[in-house]
């Protein structure tokens, strides 16, 4: 009898016959899921420096990675990288990254950090230096409760990054405070090169005035 097979974002059965089933069995997302994840490689800019994000955050993004670290669902690492953590190596050979920490008391209670397991997954030389010192709603809007990030963070441990290529990694780039304090620190380390990596970025909406 063959071993049932949950999808790690709906939860339904995958079918046999699905796709994903004979095309990648180590990803247990089903078709329709791997549809709406649609990964799109966005490039931006943040500061001065060049950004990558995997996926464009929506409502269907949110919800994964609500799962991933609300729920301590290591599995769905693999889900968000999908088959690109080779190439994203590939692409960033030479770099060493710096994860995006949550507050340590959070990593506590959930066990593991979402940001750190993906790092790991890429399989570069990492370097978790930043720590974060309280807990920051990123859903606040105004300018002042965004400004708050830059007391949150700091840097845990001084290396000389002269000689080094730094890629940041976070999980999500909404506002950008969290990772344009992330470069404020790292800037004075004098790193020869600084990109950005994040899974899911929200699109800014153009308004027509
Ligand atoms: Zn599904």
């Amino acid at each position: 009898m063959p071993l049932i097979k949950n999808c790690k974002s709906c939860c339904k059965p995958i079918k046999n016959n699905d796709a994903c089933r004979i095309l990648n069995t180590k990803i247990n997302l089903c078709t329709t899921c791997q549809k709406a994840m649609n990964p799109l490689f966005i490039s931006f800019r943040v500061l001065t420096y060049q950004g990558l994000a995997i996926y464009e955050y929506n409502e269907f993004m949110r919800q994964l990675i609500y799962q991933f670290k609300g729920c301590f669902d290591y599995e769905l690492c693999k889900v968000f990288l999908g088959n690109f953590a080779q190439e994203i190596r590939l692409m960033y050979s030479g770099y060493t990254i710096i994860p995006i920490p949550s507050f340590q008391g959070d990593d506590e209670t959930r066990g593991f950090n979402h940001v750190l397991e993906i790092s790991k997954a890429i399989g570069l030389e990492m370097m978790p230096i930043i720590q974060k010192t309280g807990r920051h709603k990123q859903a606040t809007s105004n300018l002042r409760s965004r400004e708050e990030i830059y007391q949150f963070l700091r840097l845990k441990l001084s290396p000389d990054l002269r000689r080094k290529k730094v890629l940041i990694i976070d999980d999500i780039y909404t506002t950008g405070s969290t990772i344009k304090a992330a470069i404020n620190l790292i800037e004075k380390l004098n790193p020869k090169k600084i990109s950005v990596l994040v899974v899911a970025k929200a699109m800014v909406k153009k308004v027509n005035k």
